[in-house]
């Protein structure tokens, strides 16, 4: 097997385009720049990250909240979070083209990379997107869509404490959209302006925040393991001193090998008690009564960037010339098909008629099956191959009996290895769930 780099993110970019994973938003207008619609394979593959990533940090604990906040959120919050006052980029602008770029992706801030014309001074280019609510269009009527999940839920904070009565520490997890003004959308996925994260506060006393940090940082390699990234190509980096939020003590960044660059995967941050001081929300120790402002370790990741170090990872191609072949490794779990039901022939009834009855069987234990029955079986496997379907299953004559020893029997075929066993169709279910 070997992994072909050369153009890779053009090759993943036009895969996901073929196969339906991932469109350009607005695409029959000419695109909407940063915004991406999802095709059936993609909904389905971004759903099992998000089903997985809720699994581990939010079902599998006793300690963790979910919730699920409104997108839309008052100013308010947003001067309270310093995002008003702080969430920008410096923008700067080419006088002769007027292309627009962020001066500190730049190395010559001077000369523009387009035209080679003169750029403007930067200047700080708030990344929030602000909407009118309601019919009167004063200051009142102002709302931000959020630019990160994070303040949904500090603002839920209290009502989670009533709710619950959790007991420190805890935390309050949420996945959902976020939306940046970001100047230069680029790199695919990568920086989107409509975008999902999963996030997590992790509400500590200040005396424990290491431990916590240190807990989340090894839940989010071995998540990013368990989805199936390739985790040679996971870095970590410790953000330095300068180069963190003033209220930050220390911040990881997980940066993963694109074949753009080095670039931030996901980030852990303690933030101290900023946000909940700045919102003038407390926790009262129900053992102790005593007051005091928690302390948050927040875990944050992006589902595009997952969605997108997954698709790296899990690209291979092997044969060459007539017989090269691409292929998707997905983990059953995250692979958007988990098997291909089809006849041998599709102008054979008998064949199609069984092959529907294991096809039933099947979608109705796992859902993600797909019938298939176009072009030969050769063209089926490579197809099946490119959106990464772990497991092909054919009926054949002898399932009907041809061979009265194999009545009842189909080939199972294994995506990665080619290989092909036989068993029983009774025993598939069990096959296949013991891979899941
Ligand atoms: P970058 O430095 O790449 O702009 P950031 O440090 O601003 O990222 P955070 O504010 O820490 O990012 O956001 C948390 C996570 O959300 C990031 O680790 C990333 O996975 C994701 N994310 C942030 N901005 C974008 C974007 N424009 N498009 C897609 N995902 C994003």
């Amino acid at each position: 097997m070997k992994e072909n780099q050369d153009n890779l993110m053009e090759k993943i970019v036009s895969l996901c385009k073929r196969r339906g994973f991932i469109f350009q938003g607005s695409e029959i207008y000419g695109g909407l720049a940063g915004t991406f619609d999802l095709g059936h394979l993609g909904g389905e593959l971004i759903n099992n990250i998000k089903q997985s990533w809720w699994r581990k940090f939010v079902a599998e604990r006793e300690d963790m909240y979910g919730i699920k906040a409104a997108i839309l959120m008052r100013s308010e919050v947003w001067e309270a979070s310093g995002h008003v006052a702080g969430f920008s980029d410096p923008l700067t602008e080419c006088t002769k083209c007027q292309h627009r770029f962020r001066a500190d992706q730049l190395t010559d801030t001077k000369k523009c990379p387009d035209c080679g014309g003169e750029l403007s001074a930067p200047r700080q280019f708030n990344m929030m997107s602000k909407t009118q609510i309601g019919a009167a269009e004063d200051s009142s009527s102002t709302a931000y869509l959020r630019p990160e999940t994070a303040q949904g839920i500090f603002v839920n904070f209290k009502n989670t404490i009533d709710a619950y009565h959790p007991k420190i520490p805890f935390g309050m997890a949420q996945i959902g959209k976020a939306f940046r003004n970001e100047i230069t959308p680029r790199d695919f996925v990568f920086r989107s302006r409509e975008f999902e994260q999963m996030e997590i506060e992790y509400f500590v006393k200040e005396s424990e925040w290491e431990k916590s940090f240190e807990h989340f940082q090894k839940e989010m390699l071995s998540w990013m393991s368990e989805l199936g990234i390739d985790m040679e190509k996971v870095h970590e980096l410790e953000v330095l001193p300068e180069d963190r939020a003033h209220y930050s003590k220390r911040t990881v960044d997980f940066e993963f090998d694109y074949p753009f660059g080095k670039k931030e995967l996901f980030g852990l941050a303690y933030r101290g008690n900023f946000d909940l001081t700045n919102h003038k929300l407390d926790y009262m120790d129900p053992d102790t009564n005593e007051r005091f402002v928690p302390h948050v370790i927040e875990p944050s990741f992006g589902v595009e960037r997952a969605f997108l170090a997954l698709m790296l990872s899990a690209y291979a191609e092997d044969g060459e010339g007539e017989n090269l072949r691409s292929y998707l490794k997905f983990k059953p779990h995250i692979a958007p098909v988990i098997c291909a039901v089809s006849p041998l022939l599709k102008n054979k009834p008998e064949l199609v008629a069984k092959a529907r009855e294991v096809y039933a069987l099947l979608k109705k234990e796992f859902g993600r099956v797909m019938f298939d029955d176009n072009g030969n079986i050769g063209k089926r496997y490579r197809r099946q191959d490119e959106i990464g379907t772990p497991y092909c299953i054919v009926i054949d004559f002898d399932t009907l009996g041809e061979n009265p020893d194999l009545l009842d029997t189909v080939t199972l075929r294994d995506r990665d290895s080619g290989s092909q066993e036989r068993l029983k169709i009774s025993e598939l279910v069990s096959k296949i769930k013991a891979q899941l």
